[in-house]
């Protein structure tokens, strides 16, 4: 059984590889959004990809520029990221919001 020796970390390694669906880096966080601390009712995201509860980070853009304004810019609430964007950026992203109810419904995070 020596020749299998090299070859078994090797396929664990790659199992547990694997691509995941949700890019998150910090597992407390899945799917939780980064201005409120609260499970993403509506995943929404900036231009810059990151995830936000679509009416926390409407609101965190109002609470600086108000309701009428929509085309200056702001710093992404994401902790560590330096891009910026605009209201008008704010996209809801329902492809991610499924996924994230999808995990919910399979037990793999918690509200
Ligand atoms: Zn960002």
């Amino acid at each position: 059984m020596q020749q299998y020796k090299t070859e078994v970390p090797f396929f664990k390694n790659f199992v547990d590889g694997g691509d995941d669906d949700l890019v998150i880096e910090d597992e407390e966080l899945i799917g939780k959004c980064a201005i409120s601390k609260r499970p993403i009712q509506q995943a929404a995201r900036t231009t810059c990809k990151h995830i936000f509860d679509y009416n926390s980070l409407v609101q965190f853009y109002e609470q600086k520029f108000g309701k009428k304004q929509d085309k200056k810019e702001l710093g992404c609430p994401q902790p560590g990221c330096q891009a910026i964007f605009k209201k008008a950026d704010i996209k809801k992203d329902l492809a991610y919001q499924r996924k994230l109810d999808q995990a919910r419904r399979d037990g793999e995070i918690s509200d």
